[in-house]
C-alpha cells in the first residue's frame, strides 16, 4: 500500500531507490535505503522518507529522536544547532503520524525473524516503547527507521 503524494493526492509509483551511507565517529558505519517515488499525478518525486528525515542530511537523527522524546526543545540554550520550531513540530506530527504504521511493520519483521510465531506479538507490549528502552536514548529512532526501510517497508511523509 503506497501512500498517496503529498501534494495532489495523485498514485505513486516506485521509481528507484538509493543507498544513503553515513561514518559516524569511531568508524561506525551506517547505511539506509531510500525508496524514490514519482507521482502519476502531478509527476513530483518524493523519497519515502521526509528528506528532513533523512538521517544526517541536515540534521543527526538523535537530534531528531531528542526531539520526538521531547529533550531538545526550543528553549535550549544552544539551539542556534537545533531546528527551528516549525521543523521540531512537522518531526513531532511526523512520529505521531507514522506511530502505528511503524509499530505494525516492527510485528511484521519481528514475526517473520521469529519463524511466523505469533506469541511474542499478541502480548499487547508496544515494541515501539520496548526498543525505545532497550536501545540507548538517542538511536531508538534510527534504529527503528533503518529496520523497516531495509526490510522494505517505508513510513509517510507529512509534507
Ligand atoms: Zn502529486
Amino acid at each position: 500500500m503506497t501512500p498517496p503524494c503529498p501534494h495532489c493526492g495523485g498514485e505513486l509509483k516506485y521509481r528507484d531507490s538509493k543507498k544513503r551511507i553515513h561514518r559516524k565517529e569511531g568508524g561506525i558505519i551506517e547505511w539506509f535505503i531510500i525508496r524514490r517515488l514519482q507521482c502519476l499525478g502531478c509527476g513530483g518525486f518524493h523519497t519515502e522518507l521526509p528528506d528532513c528525515l533523512v538521517p544526517y542530511k541536515h540534521y543527526d537523527s538523535e537530534i531528531i529522536t531528542g526531539v520526538i522524546d521531547g529533550i531538545v526543545t526550543s528553549d535550549d540554550e544552544d539551539s542556534e544547532d537545533y531546528p527551528c520550531e516549525e521543523t521540531m513540530k512537522r518531526w513531532i506530527l511526523w512520529y505521531k503520524e507514522n506511530k502505528e504504521r511503524a509499530e505494525g511493520y516492527l510485528r511484521n519483521t519481528i514475526y517473520r525473524l521469529l519463524d511466523n510465531r505469533d506469541d511474542f506479538l499478541i502480548s499487547g507490549v508496544s515494541l515501539l516503547s520496548t526498543f525505545k528502552k532497550i536501545e540507548v536514548k538517542p538511536h531508538w529512532l534510527g534504529y527503528i527507521i533503518r529496520t523497516i526501510y531495509n526490510s522494505g517497508n517505508y513510513l509517510v511523509p507529512v509534507w
